[in-house]
């Protein structure tokens, strides 16, 4: 994940009948809210990842005198990453799984999964970079061996909701890093991708947020009119702005939900939370044809603001917190709060003779000593337990 700032400087129905609520997800626009008027996260639990409970309850085990606090943690749901194509052999177990709880407690239970291996992913950093590379047929290997078998099993859990993150940073790139010639030979891969997810994942049960980074990458106004040049040709040639239910923002990121983080760095960017940059970005967007379209915020680590000396630092940023639990209907506009990087996973390696390293992930605001990206950093976990904001 890269997600940081190139500036525009220089530039539980409720568990009443779980079938009538889920036929709903995904239903006809209803009162003009892509998706249907019922938000999918509303009234729903929430799928527990299994693999995060385990490196929860492992970090519990090895701190007890903070094991409560810890434990509380593995309460709360996080983004299901599919990462890389060997991930997707897990999808069916996990929604299986999901479905058992379902079962359970009658209650629908949504599962958030994040769709995150595009060819030539990460075009402008180094700690994500990943498996596929369009050189070498990756839009064709992204479409077989990545795209259709998630497609499918969603369409083999019919009747349990899914949300889906798709690409982080991806069209982000597009908006404002065609410069770097890695992101520039990935343009049209990009673009083919995304709208080729759009298009298999339109089923009833699968709600669809693209990725529109946060406030301190795109909050400008220019690059807020950038981004929704993107969304508006992509959304184009996928069938419309209401194949999506809307837009993840501040994913695997730390900017702050409403103090004036950022404001001070970067005075000339309007927005200098998320819910200011939610809120902005959608009065944008509808001069582009997007009406009404909700935002999932990631509030993984963003409890405390304020914690950076340069906004667009993104790499295991010191000082951070677990922020605002995960549920639905927090804000006017926003489906939900979630955390969608699962806390104590890295953003990067700070092995500057390793793979993938990046220099951001050993800059003065990264934590040190930390694993390749998507791996257990188990100190800075026990550092955003610390603080959290609210606390835990
Ligand atoms: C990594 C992924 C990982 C995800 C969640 C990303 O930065 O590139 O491999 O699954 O974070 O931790």
């Amino acid at each position: 994940m890269r997600s940081h700032l190139l500036s525009t400087l220089a530039f539980t129905l409720a568990a009443a009948g779980c079938a009538g609520r889920i036929g709903g997800i995904g239903s006809p626009e209803q009162e003009g809210k892509p998706g249907g008027a019922v938000n999918p996260f509303k009234d729903v639990r929430f799928f527990l990842n299994p693999e995060y409970t385990a490196s929860v309850e492992a970090t519990a085990k090895s701190h007890p005198d903070e094991a409560d606090a810890i434990r509380k943690v593995a309460t709360y749901p996080t983004g299901v990453w599919l990462s890389d194509i060997k991930a997707v052999e897990n999808l069916k177990g996990w929604l299986d799984e999901a479905k058992k709880q379902q079962d359970a407690s009658g209650v629908p239970t949504m599962t958030v999964i994040v769709v995150y291996n595009l060819p030539n992913r990460d075009c402008s950093a180094e700690s994500s970079a990943g498996e596929l590379k369009v050189e070498e047929n990756g839009e064709a290997r992204y479409r077989a061996e990545f795209i259709d078998p998630i497609a499918a099993q969603f369409k083999a859990h019919p009747d349990q909701p899914i949300g889906v993150i798709l690409e982080p940073d991806s069209l982000g790139n597009m908006a404002t890093n065609m410069a770097i010639p890695k992101c520039q030979q990935s343009r049209s891969a990009y673009k083919n991708g995304i709208v080729y997810a759009i298009k298999s994942f339109k089923l009833p049960n699968v709600s669809v947020y693209i990725d529109a980074a946060h406030a301190g990458w795109l909050g400008w106004d220019d690059n807020r009119a950038k981004i929704a040049k993107v969304f508006k040709t992509v959304l184009s040639e996928a069938g419309g702005p209401q194949m999506i239910r809307g837009f993840a923002i501040n994913t695997s990121n730390y900017t702050h939900l409403s103090n004036r983080d950022g404001a001070v760095l970067e005075p000339s960017n309007p927005c200098p939370n998320e819910l200011t940059y939610a809120k902005l970005l959608l009065g944008t967007l509808a001069m582009y044809g997007f009406k009404n379209h909700a935002f999932i915020i990631d509030t993984s680590r963003n409890g405390k603001g304020n914690i950076r000396d340069k906004w667009g630092d993104w790499c295991n940023i010191r000082g951070a917190g677990l922020g605002e639990r995960p549920r639905a209907d927090p804000a006017p506009g926003i489906d939900a709060y979630y955390w969608v990087k699962p806390p104590g996973e890295s953003d990067g390696s700070s092995d500057p003779n390793g793979p993938r390293f990046d220099v951001m992930c050993a800059g003065a605001n990264a934590a040190k000593n930390a694993p390749q990206a998507g791996k257990w950093f188990e100190a800075y976990f026990m550092d955003l337990v610390h603080n959290a904001n609210p606390a835990l």
